[in-house]
């Protein structure tokens, strides 16, 4: 019940349609019931986690194209000044 009213972005309590401002942003409280969304400690950490292992990620492919690009005779000057050493 409760998943169904999350798909049609209605209140998890009482099911009223009037708890969004506009797009992605919710109200405090829902109208209809009083219940209150806030978001509980650690709601970001997922999201950085995916953030930080993207970033890492990429420049790990950067990285580690250019060396096998440029294979045996590696330009380390590019990849050491992109670094900050
Ligand atoms: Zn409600």
């Amino acid at each position: 019940m409760k998943f169904w009213r999350a798909l049609r972005r209605r209140c998890p309590r009482c099911g009223s349609r009037d708890i969004w401002l506009r797009w992605g942003q919710l109200r405090t409280r829902c109208l209809g019931c009083g219940y209150p969304f806030e978001h509980e400690e650690g709601y970001w950490v997922g999201a950085m986690i995916v953030n930080l292992g993207m970033a890492e990620g990429l420049f790990a492919m950067v990285l580690l194209g250019g060396i096998a690009l440029t294979w045996p005779r590696v330009a380390w000057t590019h990849p050491l000044i992109a670094s900050g050493c």
